[in-house]
């Protein structure tokens, strides 16, 4: 008899090794252990009956034991101007996360959630805006990864895979790993890259491990004070040791750790804030990803994005002081590009209150423009 699908173990829950030694307990030539565990961790099937080189036996008897579910996608967005198309998937649970295709010019990235939902709690980002929400599971981040590489035919060698969609992947540090042990079947470690707000133990136990991915961090703003105020998350770890502990995290040659600065008009994109940020970030192997700031509804009316005037001052202000920066103009913009927006559109509301103008954090009449 067929267990219920909540008490199969999905195959893409367990790490490469847990895998083949699950799997032995069933099957028998160690050749049709390597056969499956390739279906899995190289094609990505999501059906057994997908694995055409297995005997239909076996299938039967592996699909009663285990599952290859993955996040059920219900919405696709039209494909914006630049091509990219976000995708909003249902959980087993009801849970509803974000993922999103990015096409470019030789390579394609897949823009991936690692938490349904956030509990840093950052107050330009409507994910934060939601709050919490619990960890995805391995398969639930590999199922976001294999459902877009399938629905545009994306080889693997042609992935990107950047963690920069809902959550924070260092708060769910063990399923990232398992996650990031099955990617690299197909993917490289130089092809992967996690996006942190700054969670220090977290950014130690990545900096130990054999093989690593890429590092961003959300600095956001130039000082710690408007640090606090936009992410709360810094209270606990502040900036100094933030700093300290990226000085630290082991340097790759030519694998820079990416500074993403969000900018916010009249708040942190000043000329004077571009200068304090290439001071802090002096001495760290680093770039810059400057990243117009999104407009939503369920964030606080004054955030605004930048004129394209003022980002160009921000921008030649940091190549002047010798920092190497990109800015993320368009890519997805048009469909919402911050992850968490789609689910966001529909989401009921309402946690946290909006602070009123006057509650607006920060200098107020201190820009030079
Ligand atoms: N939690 C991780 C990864 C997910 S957020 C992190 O914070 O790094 C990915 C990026 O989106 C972060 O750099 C964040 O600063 C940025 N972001 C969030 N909301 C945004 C918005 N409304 N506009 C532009 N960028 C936003
Ligand atoms: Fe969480 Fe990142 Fe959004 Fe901050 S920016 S609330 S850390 S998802």
């Amino acid at each position: 008899m067929t267990n219920d699908v909540a008490d199969r173990t999905n195959l893409y829950d367990l790490a490469p090794q847990e895998l083949r030694a699950t799997l032995a307990e069933v099957v028998s030539p160690p050749f049709r252990i390597k056969q499956i565990a390739e279906w899995v961790h190289v094609h990505g099937v999501d059906s057994f009956d997908a694995m055409s080189n297995i005997p239909k036996e076996l299938r039967a008897r592996l699909a009663e034991r285990y599952t290859l579910e993955f996040p059920h996608v219900v919405e696709r967005t039209e494909p914006a101007p630049d091509g990219s198309v976000k995708y909003l998937s249902v959980l087993g649970d009801g849970n509803r996360i974000e993922s999103v295709y990015m096409p470019m010019r030789d390579r394609t990235s897949v823009c991936l959630s690692s938490q349904a939902g956030c509990a840093v709690g950052c107050t330009f980002c409507v994910t934060g805006f939601f709050g919490a929400g619990r960890n995805l599971t391995p398969s639930e981040m590999l199922g976001q990864l294999f459902t877009v590489q399938h629905e545009h035919h994306v080889p693997a060698e042609m992935t990107n895979v950047v963690f920069m969609g809902m959550g924070e992947p260092l708060l769910n540090f063990d399923f990232l790993v398992t996650a990031l042990d099955i990617m690299y079947a197909t993917i490289a470690p130089k092809r992967i890259t996690v996006s942190t707000s700054g969670i220090i133990p977290g950014i130690e136990d990545l900096a130990r491990l054999d093989r690593r991915p890429n590092l961003a961090i959300s600095i956001n703003a130039p000082d710690r004070k408007r640090r606090e105020e936009i992410m709360p998350i810094t209270k606990k770890y502040p900036l100094d040791e933030l700093i300290a502990a990226l000085k630290k995290y082991p340097a790759e040659k030519g694998r820079d750790i990416t500074v993403e600065y969000v900018l916010l008009a009249g708040y942190n994109d000043a000329p004077a804030d571009a200068v304090a940020l290439a001071r802090l970030i002096r001495g760290l192997h680093a770039k810059v990803n400057a990243i117009p700031f999104n407009t939503d509804p369920n964030l606080p009316p004054w955030m605004k994005r930048p004129t394209d005037e003022a980002i160009d001052l921000f921008v030649d202000t940091l190549v002047r002081n010798e920092v190497a920066v990109t800015v993320r103009r368009s890519k997805g913009r048009e469909i919402a590009a911050a992850c968490g927006q789609l689910r966001g559109r529909t989401e009921r509301k309402r946690r946290r209150v909006i602070p009123s103008v006057s509650e607006e954090p920060g200098r107020a009449g201190t820009r030079s423009r």
